[in-house]
């Protein structure tokens, strides 16, 4: 008895449909909301059961106490496990990143620490490059350690140890469960080779058929200018918080990857509580509509602010994609695995914290504030805040330099955030 949701075009005739096409309808069907074209807002916390045994069934399938039937939507139960509005987005989040499924968290690091918890035990260890993102930072340096799960590091910077010394290293203590990639890292725009290091894990299957999976943080890229799916990665997990929700008005996270792989992540979801709401679901919704309609724009713009600052005498360096040097190892990684350089960078400027703060304190379009991929464009000094609990003499080692601010790029028209960057840099 389980509800049927038909709307699920993938084709019109011979075409196969785009995502920005299916953005509009997928996954929802009108004639299961009085024919509403936009899918309600479903503010409910609990279902009606048509019947006891309906219940009964519903259960048995959230709980996996029985398999799927061929085309059976799981039943409504309750808004921890499921909701209209959260199936709705979840089917189309999948659509960007080629997944078989998706979950939507309350925030980015509820879907990390979610996923993460999911898949490592004490005793294992997770391997991941640096810097990453200052949240996922603290759960693998402070709180994983707590529960007996360690963790080893690589990048990309001058003396950093490579990811097979990393892993080599991680071995000696236990069985490495997860490898985890941010790229582009955050601050420095540092590129991780996905497919190599997916390479790398099949190879590390242990005596129990198990081999560590390869969890790839796509927010800054993502879903439009890079797909990990497609280049090896089992797991993706997002901050829908920034380019997804796009106009940094609210928080919420995803995970996408097989549904064999999703499936335990749900469950964990279940009992940890770490859903998302139907009202920001609801407003995710309307956020994917014009997903590529901001990504392409604010990417564009950030092309001429990054020329801009490139040219500019107190500009030092500016870690953009778009300028690295054809021949690196960086570039044909980039060929390989990004589409597009995004629109969030970061730049040094000549001088410290003190001439980045009088850049920053001199802003009068651009918002100084942290989190990225808004409609606005947003600045902020990483050494400071979003990095500020890695200790300085690391920071400066793996790039995050007291002269470094970071920019996320908005939707305005460039030349007036130029405008406001050329006139913030005469003050510094
Ligand atoms: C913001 C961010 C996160 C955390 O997401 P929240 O929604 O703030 O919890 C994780 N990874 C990256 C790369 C981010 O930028």
């Amino acid at each position: 008895m389980a509800v049927e949701r038909p709307y699920r075009h993938r084709t019109v005739g011979d075409r196969r449909l785009a995502p920005e096409t299916q953005m509009m309808g997928y996954g929802y069907d009108p004639r299961l909301s009085e024919g509403a074209v936009k899918c309600p807002l479903f503010m409910t916390s609990t279902f009606v059961f048509e019947t006891a045994e309906a219940g009964k069934s519903f259960f048995e399938l959230a709980y996996g106490l029985r398999e799927q039937k061929p085309n059976e939507e799981p039943g409504l139960i309750y808004s921890r496990l499921n909701n209209p509005d959260l199936q709705v987005l979840e089917d189309r989040l999948t659509l960007w990143d080629g997944a078989e499924s998706s979950l939507v968290f309350a925030t980015g690091m509820a879907a990390i620490s979610t996923t993460v918890l999911t898949y490592l035990r004490p005793g294992d260890v997770i391997v991941h490059n640096e810097p990453v993102y200052g949240g996922t930072e603290f759960l693998t340096e402070r709180i994983l350690p707590e529960f007996g799960i360690s963790r080893e590091v690589w990048g990309t910077y001058p003396g950093a140890q490579t990811l097979d010394e990393a892993i080599a290293r991680a071995q000696a203590r236990g069985r490495v469960g997860i490898i985890f990639i941010e790229t582009p890292a955050n601050p420095t725009n540092d590129l991780v080779d996905i497919a190599a290091a997916a390479a790398k894990a099949a190879t590390m299957v242990g005596p129990d058929g198990r081999r560590p999976l390869v969890v790839v943080d796509n927010t800054f890229l993502g879903p439009l200018w890079q797909q990990p799916l497609a280049v090896g990665a089992d797991l993706v997990v997002y901050s829908l918080t920034k380019y997804v929700g796009g106009h940094s008005d609210l928080v919420a996270g995803g995970c996408l990857g097989s549904e064999a792989l999703i499936a335990p992540v749900r469950g964990m979801r279940t009992v940890l509580g770490t859903i998302s709401d139907p009202h920001t679901a609801w407003m995710l919704l309307r956020s994917l509509e014009t997903l590529k309609l901001r990504m392409t724009s604010s990417m564009k713009n950030a092309r001429y602010v990054a020329e801009f600052l490139q040219e500019h005498p107190k500009v030092k360096t500016v870690h953009y994609l778009g300028f690295l040097r054809e021949g690196s190892d960086a570039h044909r990684i980039y060929r390989a695995q990004c589409k597009a350089a995004g629109a969030t960078f970061s730049f040094e400027i000549h001088g410290g914290e003190a001439e980045a703060f009088r850049l920053l304190n001199a802003l009068k379009i651009i918002k100084l504030a942290v989190s990225l991929g808004g409609t606005e464009s947003l600045m902020e000094h990483p050494a400071t805040m979003t990095h500020s609990d890695v200790p300085t003499e690391r920071a400066t080692r793996i790039g995050v330099t007291p002269g470094m601010v970071r920019i996320s790029v908005g939707i305005e028209h460039p030349e007036d955030v130029i405008a406001d960057l050329r006139q913030a840099l005469d003050a510094v």
